[in-house]
């Protein structure tokens, strides 16, 4: 199979944003959190196993997990994270496996919020890039996308690895503190590099 890049960072640090610009370089890009929602949208492939153990009432009209309400109970229950991911994160990972092993290319870009913290993941890459940003940036850019305060935000990202650790543990880093434009020459820059390290003698 291909090389896999596993793209990491910070809520908010511009994953969706850095991964988008290896997708227009032609890199085929797998994102754990699109796979995520898509397993529990209408007629996902966690439904049946999520309404057998939560229950019908956390199942939308529509046929999708109603996601408030999940996030009311994981929030209230550890036990309940605990079980929502037990069916959720092996078949997230399955879905990942499957998507890489049909991508084509040098490599790969696999989108993985907590790659650091999950050793499953890290099996998995070949090389982690870190999408970095300075904090004071971070809070205010994650404040404008969702509207929650300050004080919110703050304490969100103090749940998270530190900065300091995530960029001891990764292999490549894109500081994403300035603009749009910047973050595509960035990407642009990896991707030559990723294109003439990762590339496999093909025969
Ligand atoms: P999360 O995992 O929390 O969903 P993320 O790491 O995928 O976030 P993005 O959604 O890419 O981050 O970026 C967060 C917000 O910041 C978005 O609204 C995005 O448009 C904006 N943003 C990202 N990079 C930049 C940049 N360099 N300049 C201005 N805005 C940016």
């Amino acid at each position: 199979g291909v090389k896999v890049v596993g793209l990491t960072g910070g809520i908010g640090s511009g994953k969706t944003a850095a991964a988008r610009y290896f997708a227009a370089q032609g890199v085929v890009v797998v994102d754990t959190d699109e796979l995520s929602h898509a397993l529990t949208a209408p007629g996902g492939r966690a439904m049946p196993m999520l309404v057998a153990r939560f229950g019908p009432d956390f199942q939308r009209a529509d046929g999708a997990l109603d996601r408030l309400r999940m996030r009311e109970l994981v929030f209230r229950q550890p036990s309940a994270r605990r079980e929502l991911e037990a069916i959720l994160h092996p078949m997230i990972l399955e879905d990942s496996l499957a998507a890489l092993a049909k991508a084509r290319g040098a490599y790969a870009v696999l989108v993985v919020p907590l790659l650091f913290e999950s050793q499953a993941y890290r099996d998995v890459v070949d090389r982690t890039l870190l999408i970095d940003c300075d904090k004071e940036v971070q809070v205010a850019r994650v404040m404008q996308r969702s509207g929650l305060s300050e004080s919110q935000v703050r304490a969100i990202m103090a749940t998270q690895m530190p900065r300091e650790d995530k960029r001891r543990l990764a292999d490549d880093i894109i500081d994403n503190s300035g603009s749009l434009s910047e973050l595509a020459l960035q990407v642009e820059a990896k991707h030559r590099y990723y294109l003439s390290s990762l590339a496999r003698a093909r025969s």
